[in-house]
């Protein structure tokens, strides 16, 4: 087959790793920066051109597998969609990449599926502190900002005066920010599920560096092989198949009460997972796409 990675860095960990399986395969992998590509859009025949070797030529692939940044989802998601339009398999589809970019519609989405979450409240400019405040418990909580990535806007607050700055604080920024329990127990670890398909095919707990709650890698966490339980695989695989994606990190955090959904991410970075692991998780997309691809494109999963 030949399958087109789209990521704006072909030096990139997670892009090279995938090449190599794709090519290890017997398959032709072609590396796609979606910001250099334009899109013919006309009713018969959608393409996307690109420069491929130096030379501006239509992207003639079987199936593409999505790396799209945070940064540019949208013009990401929609050459992504004139793909699927113009009837080339997609690991992930563009609609499944825009609801889980979408913290506050990925949250709605999982908690009406019954998918477990800390209590959280969504705002903007309330200035209703205190009720925001005691919807979530009251003290310890968290405020994240909505875009945060890396735990860069993951902000722990320990008593009720302190939330109230905080979030007076978020307010004055014109930022969404939700408002959510803090799982103590979890004890600064989380665990990255990597779901495959309907299964978690590695796992890894991450755990925050001495003085620090949040677990992030970039924030000199570590990472170990982990055994999860096996509601926790039926609640990652769970999570995934809510939001409509094929391949997922599902991270979730063990509270007294079982474990939480804290996010789910289209974009799941492979080094972390397959150092921790030594599993082959690049080979793993890969065959699933060998497989799923069969059954043809354009067919949404999940719905929202
Ligand atoms: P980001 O998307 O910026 O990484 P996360 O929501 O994943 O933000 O939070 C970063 C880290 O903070 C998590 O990996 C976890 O270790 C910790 N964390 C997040 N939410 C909670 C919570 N409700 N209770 C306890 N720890 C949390």
């Amino acid at each position: 087959m030949k399958i087109g990675i789209l990521s704006r860095n072909s030096k990139l960990y997670s892009t090279r790793r995938l090449v190599e399986a794709a090519k290890e395969r017997g398959h032709e992998p072609l590396v796609i920066d979606v910001l250099k590509c334009y899109m013919n859009i006309t009713a018969n025949r959608p393409t996307v051109h690109s420069k491929i070797q130096g030379e501006v030529t239509q992207v003639d692939v079987d199936a593409v597998i999505p790396r799209i940044g945070a940064s540019i989802t949208a013009y990401g998601t929609a050459v992504l969609r004139q793909f699927e339009v113009g009837g080339v398999y997609s690991v992930n589809e563009s609609i499944a990449i825009t609801r889980s970019r979408d913290k506050l519609r990925a949250h709605q989405l999982l908690a009406r599926k019954g998918v477990g979450m800390p209590i959280t409240s969504y705002a903007h400019s309330v200035d209703a502190t205190e009720d925001l405040i005691a919807s979530v418990g009251g003290a310890p909580l968290i405020v994240k900002v909505i875009e945060s990535t890396h735990g860069n806007g993951v902000v722990l607050a320990e008593t009720n005066k302190a939330a109230e700055s905080l979030i007076n604080a978020f307010r004055s920024l014109d930022a969404d920010f939700l408002v959510q329990e803090f799982i103590k127990e979890a004890g600064g670890s989380d665990i990255r599920c990597f779901v495959v398909g309907d299964r978690v095919i590695a796992a890894m707990q991450r755990n925050a560096a001495e003085g620090e709650f949040r677990s992030n890698l970039h924030r000199g966490g570590s990472a170990q092989v982990v055994k999860l339980k096996p509601e926790e695989r039926a609640l990652a695989v769970r999570a995934a198949k809510v939001m409509g994606l094929d391949v997922a990190g599902v991270d979730l955090i063990r509270s007294a009460h079982g474990p939480l959904v804290i996010e789910v991410n289209s974009s799941p970075g492979l080094e972390g997972i397959e150092k921790a692991t030594g599993k082959d998780i690049a080979g793993s997309i890969i065959q699933y796409i060998e497989k799923d691809s069969k059954k043809g494109p354009n067919k949404p999963k999940g719905k929202g």
